[in-house]
């Protein structure tokens, strides 16, 4: 007869098991109470593209042209990319962030491929793709923060929106020194107008 106490590797692999579930949830410290809709999902899937668009167009065009505001603008790019994966991972959905310069979505492609080939020609163009992108992901996440009744999801856009209006404004004190000027595409001109006469934010 077959003995019914389980073999002890098995158990060792369950220990190990609800260990890595319990240090998985120290981890992600999100609280996803709310079951999260289909809009909200692609909106999350879409920015955190959008997010990688911004850190890989400012990466290359720092390797291009060695400015400041690339140099710490780049990194606080992944922290948004990160942000928006946490909440992704805390309610368990699957998402693919493709090599550099490689995106899924065509409209962000074709972005980044305009993006490096104008701010590859000079610096001041550099800086303008830079408030561009800026400008971009304010107009986005503000669309998508007012579609949400998600207040996880609410968060991580309002957060990332703060930090890309310190980057706008970091893009254009950077244009106005150089003596050029920048009009939004995206924004509302009151909006911008706004977010330049106003200081750099602490966004949590
Ligand atoms: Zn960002
Ligand atoms: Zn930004």
């Amino acid at each position: 007869m077959k003995r019914q106490t389980a073999p002890i590797s098995l158990i060792l692999a369950m220990g190990l098991f609800t260990l890595l579930l319990v240090s998985c949830k120290k981890d992600t410290e999100i609280t996803t109470t709310t079951p999260l809709t289909d809009s909200d999902k692609n909106a999350l899937l879409f920015m955190l593209e959008e997010e990688k668009l911004a850190r890989d167009t400012y990466t290359y065009l720092w390797e291009v042209w060695q400015i400041n505001p690339f140099t710490n603008i780049k990194s606080s790019e992944q922290s948004h990319m990160d942000a928006i994966a946490q909440v992704l991972t805390s309610y368990g959905i699957q998402y693919t962030i493709l090599p550099a310069g490689q995106f899924a979505d065509s409209l962000l492609l074709n972005f980044y491929n305009q993006f490096v080939t104008s701010g590859s020609i000079n610096s001041s163009n550099a800086l303008q793709i830079g408030a561009t992108i800026e400008d971009l992901d304010i107009s986005d996440l503000e669309e998508y923060t007012a579609q949400s009744t998600n207040e996880t999801v609410i968060n991580v856009f309002n957060s990332l929106e703060c930090g890309s209006r310190n980057h706008l404004r970091s893009f254009v004190s950077s244009i106005v020194s150089a003596g050029g000027s920048y009009t939004p595409q995206f924004i509302s001109q009151d909006y911008y107008g706004i977010i330049i006469s106003s200081s750099n934010e602490k966004c949590k």
